[in-house]
């Protein structure tokens, strides 16, 4: 069977300059993506975790192409015909292969593309920001917030469609018609999550990057906003990219998951894999943090991550975790990066201790 995917991403990269002495030039970068590849498929929730400054914000965005990559390549609904091809061009040495993927990037890869070309794309792809308060302009009432990407775009001709189109799209998400000439500052945390994902739908997206869009909402509010995402996915047929630190919410949100730690893709499986069978060191501790309802429960067993994340400025050689993981191995896990490795069942790891020897 031919694979479905909206979404291919490979070896991206980017890297953010850091400045220094008194003619500013560039005296390090920051490795905030660093050679990431994954394959989402159409209609697929798949979960991004990590500590903060893992780079997994900086992963979301270089996709949407709100930030743009070094290197690498984004591939957003290629012709399914195309979308095993590519992968065997990128394997193989022949120079007319090279040439066909360049022909290939040329015309499909976004990381090519000029800025007016993105804006088909563009409004395939958007984005929920964690702080819905700061993505909604403070001045506008709700319906100017969600009739303006409507008109910029020319979704509609009419007032009439134009007015349906904004009732339709704030009942999608459980608010109503008196709530329209409110300002943002008019409701409440949960309310204005739901109008950022309203102004997200707008353009009748087929591909989301939720971007840890209920970590500043109160524990109850959480739930609601996670149901109504759930429901939304199911009813317009929407792939996710669902970006958070917190494993219960992406257990409960995605399909798969990838963990991320400085730049780097370390470990990806289906959730179920990955909580009843972690393999990379980091994955293990991460889950092992996850607060439990009772403290005493398991107290001795528990091992919790501990040590700082390194900067993603010139990272650790080697394995990335090599100075906080409890099972390196010296004079290999010091000076030589895992590679991802596919260990079966779609589960990946990037740690040494899985290699074939
Ligand atoms: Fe730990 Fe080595 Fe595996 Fe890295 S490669 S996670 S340091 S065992």
């Amino acid at each position: 069977m031919e694979p479905n995917y909206l979404l291919q991403v490979y070896n991206l990269k980017k890297y953010f300059p850091v400045k220094g002495g008194i003619f500013g030039k560039v005296i390090a970068q920051v490795k905030a993506v660093d050679n990431v590849s994954l394959e989402i498929p159409r209609g697929e929730s798949f979960g991004l975790v990590g500590e903060s400054g893992c780079g997994k914000t900086t992963l979301g965005r270089t996709i949407l192409r709100l930030i743009k990559a070094d290197e690498g390549m984004i591939f957003f609904n290629l012709p399914p015909e195309l979308q095993t091809h590519v992968k065997e061009l990128m394997l193989s040495k022949s120079e007319k292969d090279k040439e066909e993927l360049k022909r290939i990037r040329m015309k499909y890869d976004l990381v090519m593309k000029k800025e007016k070309a993105l804006m088909p794309y563009k409004r395939k792809m958007q984005i929920v920001f964690q702080d819905p308060q700061s993505s909604l302009d403070p001045r506008m009432t709700i319906k100017k917030l969600l009739a303006e990407p409507l008109v910029t775009h020319h979704l509609v001709e009419t007032r009439e469609q134009l007015e349906k189109r904004v009732l339709d799209l704030l009942e999608s998400v459980g608010l109503k018609k008196e709530h329209l000439h409110r300002f943002p500052h008019e409701f409440s945390g949960g309310q204005r999550q739901r109008i950022g994902i309203a102004r997200a739908l707008s353009l009748n997206p087929e591909f989301l990057v939720l971007d840890e869009p209920t970590s500043a909402l109160d524990v109850s509010v959480q739930a609601q906003i996670l149901n109504l995402l759930k429901n939304l996915q199911k009813e317009r047929g929407l792939t996710y990219i669902f970006i958070t630190h917190d494993l219960s919410v992406v257990k409960h949100m995605s399909r798969r998951i990838g963990v991320m730690y400085v730049g780097k893709l370390v470990e990806l499986a289906s959730v179920d894999e990955l909580f009843d069978n972690p393999l990379h060191p980091y994955t293990k501790l991460l889950l092992e943090s996850i607060p439990i309802p009772d403290p005493r429960k398991r107290k001795t067993e528990r091992k919790l991550l501990t040590g700082e994340v390194p900067s993603a400025i010139n990272p650790p050689k080697g394995c990335r975790f090599h100075p906080r993981c409890p099972y390196a191995i010296e004079g290999l896990c010091d000076r030589v990066e895992p590679p991802l490795i596919d260990v079966g069942n779609g589960h990946y790891v990037a740690c040494h201790l899985y290699a074939k020897r």
